[in-house]
């Protein structure tokens, strides 16, 4: 075997409670609200994929998920189109890896 990572990295997946995600839900619906959301979403541009949309097609999407110890940060917060968005849903974090390389692959 030919570890890349630490082995630690490679079996912890952090996780967060249910109270840390519902006091991060709470952060990112005051965000939500913010000037700085509005800007970002009114740029129109998905994080994902890149292409333009109306500003109402746009969802927030957590970079790293809730479940997984992501926090309700700027840094962390990204508009996202409902296909990616769905995607992302669905998609196992593995796929959806590949997913986003394929995407940067094609990048002009
Ligand atoms: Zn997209």
């Amino acid at each position: 075997m030919n570890f890349q990572k630490p082995p630690g990295d490679f079996f912890f997946i952090p996780s967060a409670t249910e109270e840390e995600i519902s006091r991060e839900k709470r952060k990112a619906r005051e965000l939500r609200a913010s000037q700085w959301w509005k800007n970002k979403k009114g740029e129109g541009r998905c994080h994902y994929c890149g292409n333009i949309f109306s500003p109402r097609e746009l969802t927030m999407d957590h970079l790293v998920p809730l479940i997984r110890g992501g926090k309700s940060v700027k840094a962390n917060l990204v508009p996202a189109c409902a296909e990616c968005n769905a995607k992302k849903k669905y998609m196992l974090p593995i796929e959806w890896e590949e997913y986003m390389e394929n995407l940067k692959n094609t990048d002009k």
